[in-house]
């Protein structure tokens, strides 16, 4: 069967080119080796999908090159999936920082994308493996189940490789490196951490979530974390946790709300108070006697000289700690790293080498941070793509 495009991956990305290719006149065939289009979508916001965020900036996602995703999220905003969504009438509701979520359910996201797909008469294979891709005199040739489909573009969108028990794959870079694309070393990124040496005392407050600061380097992130029996995770480590390099620190200010000097006011206010009650009026119980174990300060205030309570004041606001590693792709909400856009264009995520090659979604060295952002990318790469073809 002869097509105008070949999308490999009906995931959020895929989905979104195949229905803007489509509506454009292209013939297009979206094929997927899953037996149901867009499973993360479905599984995704605790299945109400997460589908973008309204603050959406090509500085929320990382990238060896940052400026590479501006064209493509400048062109199709978080205001263009809103449309959709509203032409669809799914209702929504913004739950917190942007992030836009379904009143309903994430199988709402996944029919309206299936049926702008049938708008153009995509034609949807499911449940096919691709066996081989090949590319000769200007066409792509992929053998997928028993068929062959031939195209002059091939779009690659089979995402990246966290959750791999979902079908995820690294198929994307394979095929890249097939064509002589670079890939960025992929990495586990929006994933809990582990924790070894000292730390492991922390391990057994889990369950425990408190507001923090989460440093590494010049990022820094203002959310809950939460203890888990292997480490920390909650939104604050996994943002953090995609800016982590193995044996880097992380710094946690667990009283972010509190200003400079805090303590030895507590101690000019309350000198017999004793310092574990005053931080446990700030902290879950157990975590503000972890700590105050931790920081061995037993006792009234009054009796703690102020240089030691100012020490201890330092502490609490950057907590320094070398994670052991992550819990991996098992555990990874996204991938970061994956094909090198050095070698895509920005305005058509077209290949610069092999014309008619295409890579977009999660699968490209674009990263977003927790909260929609990767889905705004996967719908913008999507339908950067879907115009070009
Ligand atoms: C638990 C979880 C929750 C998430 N929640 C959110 C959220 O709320 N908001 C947000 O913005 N992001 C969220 N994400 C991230 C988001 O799901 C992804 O970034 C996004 O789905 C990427 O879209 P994609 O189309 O590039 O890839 P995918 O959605 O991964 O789609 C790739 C498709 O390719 C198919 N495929 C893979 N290999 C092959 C192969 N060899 N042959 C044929 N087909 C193949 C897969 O079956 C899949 O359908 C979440 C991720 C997870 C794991």
């Amino acid at each position: 069967m002869t097509y105008d495009a070949i999308i490999l991956g009906a995931g959020g990305a895929g989905l979104m080119c195949a229905a803007v290719a489509s509506q454009r006149g292209r013939r297009v065939l979206l094929i997927d080796h899953a037996d149901q289009p867009g499973k993360k979508i479905l599984i995704s916001g605790g299945g109400r999908c997460n589908f973008t965020n309204i603050h959406t900036a090509p500085d929320r996602y990382l990238s060896a090159n940052p400026h590479f995703a501006k064209s493509a999220l400048s062109r199709y905003a978080a205001r263009d999936f809103i449309d959709l969504v509203d032409r669809h009438r799914i209702a929504w509701h913004e739950k917190t920082l942007g992030q836009l979520f379904c009143d309903g359910s994430a199988r709402q996201i996944v029919a309206m994308l299936m049926e702008e797909c049938a708008k153009g008469a995509a034609r949807v294979s499911l449940g096919r493996q691709v066996r081989d891709v090949e590319h000769a005199d200007g066409h792509f040739r992929v053998r997928y189940g028993d068929e062959i489909a031939v195209a002059p573009a091939l779009v690659v969108a089979t995402g990246g490789p966290s959750i791999p028990k979902m079908g995820a794959t690294d198929f994307a870079y394979d095929l890249a490196r097939k064509f002589g694309l670079k890939v960025v070393e992929p990495r586990p990124a929006l994933v809990p951490l582990t924790l070894g040496g000292d730390e492991v005392l922390f391990r057994e407050l889990s369950g425990v979530a408190t507001q923090v600061v989460a440093r590494t380097g010049k990022a820094e992130f203002r959310e809950a974390a939460l203890f888990t029996h292997k480490g920390l995770s909650g939104p604050a480590i996994l943002q953090i946790s995609s800016y982590w390099r193995h044996g880097d620190e992380i710094g946690i200010d667990f009283l972010p709300s509190c200003g400079r000097n805090w303590l030895l006011g507590a101690k000019r206010a309350r000198p017999r108070s004793h310092f574990h009650t005053i931080l446990g009026e700030l902290l879950p119980g157990r975590l503000a006697e972890a700590l105050t174990k931790r920081l061995g300060l037993w006792g009234e205030l009054a009796n703690m000289p102020d240089r030691k309570l100012e020490e201890a004041e330092r502490r609490l606001a950057d907590w320094s700690f070398a994670p052991k590693g992550t819990e991996g792709f098992a555990k990874a909400e996204v991938t970061a790293g994956g094909i090198s856009t050095d070698g895509l264009s920005s305005q058509t995520m077209e290949a610069k080498s092999v014309p008619g090659l295409y890579a977009v979604g999660e699968g490209v060295d674009v990263t977003g941070w927790l909260g929609g952002y990767n889905f705004q990318w996967a719908w913008a790469s999507g339908w950067a793509a879907g115009q070009s073809l």
